[in-house]
């Protein structure tokens, strides 16, 4: 600790922030110092986000835009206009959060990281062509660009297809029988079917003895023929009909199916619709650059011995090594090592001979071209090693900050929030920007207690280097490098947004109202009673398990009982924990998988992830106790993608309150029945918005707002459907209820008011039941999903499966999370969590730790037993950790 941190004088140029109002931010003041580390802290739902990025970044972002070409400001996602009366002093603000998802499929660590343009620019310049190869561009190893590009798979690597077998199943039956599965359903279909009967094909012949022109016409036309459709004649009435001139019920325009297919899946806004037609689309490697993605003469140079494929898909960590090795003073190209003499001397020839050109012509060029001298050249070999310099220092702050596991070629969509959020960082850190304001969301998020000393002296870089740093963090080891805290709440949402405490960490010891106080000063520490640890009521055993970097894991995991996951990041916790656990549990036990791909609008990402959930999960599971029926994956994703669902609908709680309503005399008298009262279907809610209680307004120049229904002021539902009232409420006004009210307000009605109360369990009483499920932060869908399984009668037979569940939670939250698992456990069920907050682990009644190192380096299971077992275990990476905890 410095002296400037308790001297609150000696932070010179404040940042000053008045009348903050933003979500529940209380009318807050608070002046913040300026190139200094601010930490954010308070329970979830406390007002940190509104505070950290809906004030302070939003403002800034707010100011640049108004500094940019109204045009631009379409272009850029706006973080929305701040509600708040002052802010001063505020420097320009990058904001470095956890969104998952997004970026495309043809996003990957290289572009994300800008690393893809010095690779490319590696194998154009320092590359070692095969002769008589004339030498390439940068581009031209770009799998973006025309240039670059395989030209069968356009760079996707990938080739998809609709085959006959794909949208035919069962070719024994009749168009009229939905031979062509992949025809839309209900009308659309009938539809394709009643138009060809006009077009005069057989409709009520099976599939497979129609002649091959015809079914090749229906599939594959890219015709688009319109003609008269007769409803509900049959074949022979309608050649009548069409020979007699009748006119027809209406114009129809057939598309053959592989279009439709393509189409519908390029085009689809409904995920389901989405879903349903991806099914019959096939994909297999591009059978030209077998998935490397790129033109053959690019695959053709190479680095060390690796084309840009295989360079691409090491690990960060092997390329650093491979590029600190070219930096070496006697490094010669490996490529020159395998080389027969007489090449050799050829290529030395040449490359003398390009060097006196180079020497002679530097009148005329001043740089000579290295990409027209030979590969032996001296020109080439500096530029390798300059460029070699350039990529080991990038690469240096990847692997402080434990991704040294990543491969360049690694796709955006599978990385975590916390993955993402770090790779974004480490590439900040050559940006070598200075007097901005960085803006974190947790970055320890998915960082092992090992890793998080880089961590911290990669925030004091940036502070050092002339920087704000403020970070939004529950890990206590970043909280006690504050050089400034601002501690947010008492509680969450109404009974939040104040700020409790500002200033250096040590003053917060003195602030009784804090829930953070009583985690980072051991004095106030509130003593847990020791636990009991379980008995095993038998063991799930897996053999054989092969995901990602598992091949072949034999673990088990005591039945009854809560058992932890650990391993630095890149171990193989989440392969293990949330893709490999679940998937082999179900099909064990007959289960569904379900839903288990979420689309996320972007086709080719979609179908990436749709590729990749099928990827083989290998194993068996040896051994299933009974306690073992069903399996229940409780993570962090949101709960849905639509301002549609929300709290009430989800937990299942509004069907009771929509029955409640249509029990009442006024809903009898109107004939009104339950679904009057529901939002998602045409009838009781207002037709202007359809339920969505807002509208788009479309603004010239400016990005579309969602401003509230003028029809029903934002209440969703038609007058007539409020005017039945039920304990003198309308269904609006119990939408408009926080968990909190509504508890009170159904007291008596049992099924209701038992989910609300599991919901005020969970922490989450704030909420209001009609917070769309879009406004959920991750934790807080998280908790959603745990009410509604809590509020399910305990059976007992459960397998409840969670990654690091209390990322994004205070320890306060964190605690409240762990007594409800524990409680689970209690009652017979089986939890299993990856996690790496060690005050979590030691309350686990069993240890599996993964390692040793990550990615090919990890896999394997280094240590397992209690808490104590594992943290006296001398290989285990957690073990110093846990140790703390343990006592
Ligand atoms: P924290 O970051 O401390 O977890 P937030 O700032 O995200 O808390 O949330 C503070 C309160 O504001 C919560 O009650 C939350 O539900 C609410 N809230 C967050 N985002 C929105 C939003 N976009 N619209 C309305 N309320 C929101
Ligand atoms: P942890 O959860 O312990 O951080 P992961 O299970 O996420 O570790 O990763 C283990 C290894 O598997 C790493 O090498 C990682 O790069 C790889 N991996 C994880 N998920 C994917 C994926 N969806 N696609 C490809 N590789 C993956
Ligand atoms: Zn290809
Ligand atoms: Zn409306």
């Amino acid at each position: 600790m410095t002296t400037e941190q308790t001297e609150t004088g000696s932070w010179q140029h404040g940042v000053v922030v008045r009348g903050a109002r933003q979500n529940n931010l209380k009318d807050v003041a608070l002046d913040l110092p300026r190139d200094a580390i601010v930490v954010f802290t308070g329970v979830s739902g406390s007002g940190k986000s509104s505070l950290a990025f809906g004030t302070l970044f939003a403002e800034s972002q707010r100011r640049y835009l108004e500094s940019v070409a109204p045009y631009a400001r379409r272009l850029i996602d706006q973080a929305g206009v701040p509600d708040v009366d002052a802010v001063e002093g505020l420097p320009p603000a990058v904001a470095l959060q956890q969104q998952r998802g997004g970026g495309g499929a043809r996003s990957d660590v290289a572009t994300m990281t800008t690393l893809s343009s010095l690779v490319r620019m590696l194998y154009s310049r320092a590359g070692w062509y095969p002769q008589g190869q004339p030498m390439l561009y940068a581009e031209d190893f770009s799998a973006n660009t025309v240039q670059g590009a395989c030209p069968e798979c356009h760079g996707i690597g990938r080739v998809y297809e609709v085959t006959e077998r794909s949208m035919v199943p069962d070719p024994s039956l009749t168009i009229r029988e939905r031979a062509v599965a992949s025809w839309p359903v209900a009308w659309a279909g009938q539809n394709q079917r009643d138009i060809l009967v006009s077009l005069g094909y057989d409709v009520d012949t099976p599939w497979k003895d129609l002649p091959r022109q015809d079914r090749d016409w229906i599939l594959y036309t890219e015709d688009r023929p319109t003609v008269g459709v007769y409803r509900g004649l049959s074949p022979n009435e309608t050649r009548r009909a069409q020979k007699d001139g009748v006119p027809a019920t209406y114009q129809g325009t057939f598309v053959g199916a592989r279009r439709y297919v393509l189409d519908t899946f390029a085009n689809a806004k409904s995920p389901s619709t989405k879903k349903r037609v991806s099914q019959y689309l096939t994909s297999e490697p591009c059978p030209a650059c077998h998935g490397r993605k790129i033109k053959a003469e690019a695959l053709s140079v190479t680095f060390e011995g690796l084309d840009i494929a295989e360079f691409s898909h090491l690990p960060l960590a092997r390329l650093a090594e491979i590029a600190r090795s070219v930096t070496a003073e006697d490094w010669r190209p490996s490529e020159a090592e395998h080389l027969p003499d007489h090449v050799l001397d050829a290529e030395s020839r040449a490359a003398s001979t390009a060097a006196r050109v180079a020497e002679g012509g530097a009148s005329h060029d001043a740089a000579p071209d290295v990409r027209r001298t030979p590969n032996l050249s001296m020109e080439k070999r500096a530029a390798a090693q300059r460029l070699a310099a350039d990529l080991a220092a990038r690469l240096q702050p990847m692997s402080d900050l434990g991704l040294g596991y990543l491969s360049l070629d690694r796709t955006t969509p599978t990385l975590s929030g916390g993955e993402r959020q770090r790779l974004r960082l480490a590439t900040q850190l050559s940006s070598q920007l200075f007097g901005v304001v960085y803006v974190l969301d947790e970055p320890s998020a998915g960082l092992h207690p090992r890793d998080l000393d880089a961590l911290i002296r990669i925030l004091h870089g940036l502070k050092e280097r002339g920087n704000s740093v403020f970070v939004v963090e529950h890990s206590l080891a970043v909280i006690h490098e504050a050089d400034w805290l601002v501690d947010i709440g008492p509680e969450a949402g109404e009974r939040g947004g104040r700020v409790l405490y500002s200033g250096s960490p040590d003053g917060l010891a003195e602030v009784s109202e804090s829930a953070t106080r009583r985690y980072l000063f051991a004095e106030h520490a509130v003593a847990r009673a020791p636990r009991e640890r379980r008995t095993p009521q038998g063991w799930l055993t897996l053999e054989g398990v092969t995901r990602n970097n598992l091949r072949g894991l034999d673990v088990s995991f005591p039945a009854g009982c809560l058992t932890a996951v650990t391993g630095i990041s890149g171990s193989g916790k989440s392969s293990l924990v949330s893709q490999a656990l679940p998937v082999l549990v179900r099909d064990r036990l007959g289960q569904r998988t379900g839903e288990s791909t979420e689309l996320t609008g972007d086709p080719e990402s979609d179908l990436l992830a749709a590729d990749d959930a099928a990827d083989d999960v290998r194993g068996e599971v040896t051994s299933v106790p009974d306690g073992v029926r069903r399996v229940v994956v409780i993570d962090q994703k949101p709960i849905g993608r639509t301002p549609r669902s929300n709290v009430a609908t989800y937990t299942g709680l509004f069907d009771h309150v929509r029955r409640l309503y249509a029990a009442t005399d006024e809903a009898q008298r109107r004939g009104y029945r339950a679904g009057r009262f529901s939002f998602n279907v045409v009838g009781g809610r207002c037709p202007t918005c359809e339920g969505e209680g807002s509208v788009m307004v479309e603004l010239l120049f400016l990005p579309s707002v969602y401003a509230p229904c003028p029809d029903c002021q934002g209440t969703r539902y038609k007058d007539s459907t409020l005017e039945v009232l039920w304990r003198d409420r309308s269904v609006a006004d119990v939408l408009a209820m926080s968990v909190d009210e509504a508890h009170a307000f159904f007291e008596g009605e049992d099924s209701v008011h038992h989910s609300l109360a599991v919901l005020r369990d969970v922490g989450l009483g704030y909420l209001r039941l009609g917070q769309p499920a879009t406004e959920l932060s991750g934790g807080e869908a998280q908790r959603v999903k745990l009410a509604s399984e809590l509020q399910r009668a305990s059976r007992g037979d459960t397998l409840y499966v969670l990654d690091e569940p209390t990322a994004g939670l205070h320890p306060a939250d964190s605690d409240r999370l762990l007594s409800h698992l524990q409680g689970l456990a209690d009652a017979g069920n089986t939890v299993i969590m990856a996690e790496l907050d060690m005050r979590v682990v030691a309350q686990a009644d069993h240890v599996v730790d993964l390692g040793p190192g990550a990615g090919v380096d990890g896999g394997q299971v280094v240590a397992a037993g209690t808490p104590h077992d594992v943290a006296a275990h001398p290989d285990s990476a957690t073990a110093p950790y846990l140790r703390g905890e343990v006592g």
